[in-house]
């Protein structure tokens, strides 16, 4: 092995051949990104031999960071440009919005866990991601501070897609969400041309739910799917 590489590195760069490129994950700057960003630091102590297994992760307070290859998938479909300005939903454990933050140029990621939040914002400032804003908020409803955003990701299954999220995409911009319910969800992107929303189905996926005021409130989830 290389001198210097210790076994988090190796592990990573096995899991860009085997889980991303293997799959057909083509998009160079996604996979960079992915080879750079230490996944270890954003799991708990006692999940860290795990840190680059091919599924999701418990994060504690019941949350997931997402499977690697979801992750590349809807980086991949969302297209981040350097000089866009990116709002995630479900910032989680902050792992997805250290790569938002090596693929744009400011990230504003929101989670409505403040536990979750403060723990990403301290792992987000000691690796040094000074435009990664880690916020402790019901990003159901956007986050208007810093709207317009060239590109808007959500990490959790919504009913549909969020009215306000819409109204805080930009011109030409482009939204990535999973929508639908427990069991059922597929991956939509929404893009904004000439003021109208044009959307495009992608793969099945399996996210934990959205909250908030644009969410699946408790007993919807446990029932049927809206989409
Ligand atoms: N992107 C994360 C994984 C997120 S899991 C990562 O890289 O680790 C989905 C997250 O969405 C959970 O942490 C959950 O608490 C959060 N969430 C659910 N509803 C939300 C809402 N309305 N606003 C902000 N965060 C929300």
């Amino acid at each position: 092995m290389p001198a210097g590489e210790d076994r988090f590195e190796r592990a990573r760069k096995a899991m860009v051949e085997h889980q991303l490129r293997s799959r057909g994950i083509r998009d160079e700057r996604v996979l960079t990104a992915m080879l750079t960003v230490p996944r270890e630091q954003f799991v708990p102590v006692c999940q860290q031999a795990y840190a680059y297994d091919d599924r999701a992760l418990p994060i504690g307070h019941g949350q997931t960071i997402s499977q690697p290859y979801m992750v590349a998938f809807m980086l991949q479909w969302l297209a981040a440009e350097p000089s866009h300005r990116v709002l995630e939903v479900g910032a989680g454990s902050g792992y997805q919005a250290a790569l938002l933050g090596q693929l744009a140029q400011d990230v504003y990621a929101v989670e409505i866990v403040p536990a979750l939040a403060e723990a990403a914002a301290a792992v987000i400032a000691r690796l040094g991601y000074a435009n990664v804003h880690i916020i402790a908020a019901d990003g159901s409803v956007g986050y208007p501070p810093a709207a317009p955003y060239d590109r808007i990701i959500v990490a959790a299954a919504a009913p549909e897609l969020p009215g306000p999220l819409m109204d805080q995409l930009a011109e030409g911009g482009r939204l990535v969400a999973p929508v639908g319910g427990r069991g059922f969800q597929e991956c939509v992107a929404a893009t904004k041309q000439n003021g109208e929303i044009v959307t495009e189905r992608g793969i099945g996926c399996t996210f934990v739910p959205l909250r908030g005021r644009h969410g699946w409130q408790d007993n919807d989830w446990q029932g049927g799917v809206r989409w």
